[in-house]
């Protein structure tokens, strides 16, 4: 039986513009995408909130596919969280145009009573004051997963070295394992962070793949090259929401669980890419998992003779 996991953080409407169009107010945020992408392997319940404003029909696809929305607050007369970006002709780098915090400002987490029991908690990018929030209603989940961003490194030190220190498993990308640690190669960075609490960290690295330190034993994945991609919005998130999902599937979260997880994560973002949104997502079949499943076994398997 699959573990139930507990996800706070972002629930938002996007608007993102890259080389394959344009599209305004389209669900979006860290706790959507990570859940689109968990649900595939696992219970989830999403804690969030959103404004008056939320066109709550088009999370309909999101619930049909089993995600719980019991824990999403809905403010009277609030404004949702929106943001706003446009990637470069690269596709890796990207503007953020805009980012209205709306309804997040004054968002206290209140986790449902019969959810504070949840054995997995993931802890999405949002305010570290929030993740801080949510772990002291929490009644001491078996796995604590968390992501962040930048913007909190920046703002929000202190605070985010609370969540990472109470934190199992520790998902950032390069930059910002860089940006926390100090340190010049993501190794170092890893074995850094490490210290600050984390018995395992993942480091994503976009088109190049993903890092993972756990313990002293290193495991490196490929990001399955694409011809096109359409919006990487939520990779990141999707990623996270392949690994947790895969974890709370596992009897036992080892080695051989861990390097599981971080494969099918890398496929559920390779498909999240593929479309504006949650579009792409919200469609695979399982047909279509599996059989990503299988081209990601093949792209680095080798014989030494
Ligand atoms: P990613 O592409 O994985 O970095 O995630 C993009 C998602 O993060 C978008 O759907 C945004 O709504 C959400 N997002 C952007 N800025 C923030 C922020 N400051 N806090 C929380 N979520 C954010």
């Amino acid at each position: 039986m699959p573990r139930e996991i507990l996800v706070v953080g972002s629930t938002a409407l996007d608007s993102v513009e890259t080389a394959h169009g344009r599209v305004t107010d389209v669900p979006g945020g860290s706790a959507f995408f990570f859940s689109a992408a968990a649900v595939r392997y696992a219970p989830v319940l999403v804690v969030g909130v959103v404004g008056e404003d939320y066109p709550l029909h088009r999370l309909e696809p999101l619930k049909a596919l089993g995600v719980s929305l019991e824990g999403l607050e809905i403010v009277p007369g609030g404004r949702t969280f929106r943001w706003g970006g446009r990637y470069h002709a690269d596709m890796m780098g990207r503007d953020t145009l805009f980012t209205e915090l709306g309804v997040f400002e004054s968002f206290q987490p209140r986790i449902p009573a019969e959810a504070r029991r949840r054995p997995v908690l993931f802890l999405a990018n949002i305010q570290p004051r929030l993740q801080l929030d949510v772990l002291d209603q929490m009644a001491d989940p078996e796995l604590i997963v968390t992501d962040t961003m930048n913007l909190w490194i920046d703002t929000a030190l202190e605070d985010l070295k609370q969540v990472i220190a109470r934190t199992h498993i520790l998902i950032v990308n390069d930059e910002e394992a860089r940006q926390l640690t100090g340190q010049r190669t993501v190794l170092g960075a890893a074995r850094a962070l490490r210290r600050m609490g984390p018995r395992t960290v993942v480091v994503k690295k976009g088109e190049h793949g993903a890092l993972m330190l756990n313990g002293e034993r290193l495991f490196a994945a490929p990001a399955l090259p694409l011809e096109q991609v359409v919006d990487p919005t939520g990779a990141g998130d999707t990623f996270a929401g392949g690994f947790v999902g895969s974890l709370a599937a596992e009897a036992v979260v080892d080695d051989a669980a861990l390097r599981r997880a971080v494969i099918r994560g890398s496929a559920l973002a390779s498909f999240s890419v593929e479309a504006f949104s949650l579009d792409r997502l919200l469609s695979v079949t399982a047909h279509e998992l599996d059989e990503r499943l299988g081209q990601f076994a093949a792209l680095a398997e080798f014989r030494l003779a």
